[in-house]
């Protein structure tokens, strides 16, 4: 007889619509679906017969959560982007107000002690409406430089909140620009400065369009699998990649 191996911890939840039994192995949980009239003692037998299987998909699904690079919650001494640099979070509680204030590669935030929201909830948002604001203004005034030397001049310039992609131009000459890209070193969001303002000219991608980014944004093609390649351009940042 073998020993009793250890049952992996693992939630339940029946119906009465179920037919079958199914394991479903997450890398932290483990989540059985069964129906109503079977027992618990069977159901403990099915999963002590799978407790391998399940220990080996858990653990492969657990070295590949690493590359999918999940949320990390910003606290004190998290990495953070700023144009392409790489600055240190310090957090500071109980402060009279909420401030941020950047100073050489340290992000200070200070929190106001009448926040009542979860520490986490209060850094992640403070930081994001800081991050805003900033790019606000990089963006206007980026812009204002590159139309003095391009003499495209768009009809406004927005920042905004985009899931796939980086800016965009409409026909009535509004550029908006996602509010990420402040992460990006500089010369990326020059790139897509420029693609933008070309847009203003030609509203497609073609081979015209190109020639007119590339006579002000002659590596563009460079910039552009940047774009495509990176990995650190997220909200709530992910754990940055590379050194
Ligand atoms: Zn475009």
């Amino acid at each position: 007889m073998s020993l009793p191996t250890r049952l992996p911890d693992y939630t339940l939840r029946r119906s009465a619509r179920r037919r079958t039994i199914e394991i479903q192995v997450r890398p932290d949980s483990v989540r059985v679906l069964a129906p109503t009239r079977v027992s618990r003692a069977s159901i403990d037998r099915m999963v002590a017969e799978k407790t391998e299987w399940i220990n080996t998909r858990q653990q492969a699904l657990r070295q590949r959560v690493p590359m999918m690079s999940a949320p990390v919650p910003l606290d004190q001494g998290s990495d953070l982007l700023w144009l392409g640099e790489r600055l240190s979070l310090e957090v500071i509680a109980n402060q009279p107000t909420t401030h941020v204030s950047r100073c050489g590669d340290r992000l200070q935030l200070a929190l106001s002690s009448r926040i009542r929201k979860a520490r986490a909830d209060a850094i992640s948002e403070q930081l994001e409406g800081w991050y805003r604001a900033q790019a606000f203004d990089y963006f206007q005034a980026r812009v204002r430089f590159w139309c003095v030397h391009t003499r495209l001049s768009p009809s406004e310039v927005r920042v905004r909140s985009y899931r796939r992609k980086w800016g965009c131009c409409t026909s009535r000459g509004v550029v908006s620009f996602n509010w990420l890209l402040i992460m990006a070193p500089v010369h990326i969001i020059d790139y897509v400065i420029v693609h933008e303002l070309s847009h203003l000219l030609h509203m497609n991608h073609s081979a015209a369009f190109w020639s007119t980014v590339a006579k002000y944004y002659p590596d563009y093609r460079e910039a552009k699998a940047w774009l495509n390649n990176q990995r650190d351009l997220h909200w709530p940042p992910r754990q940055l990649s590379g050194e």
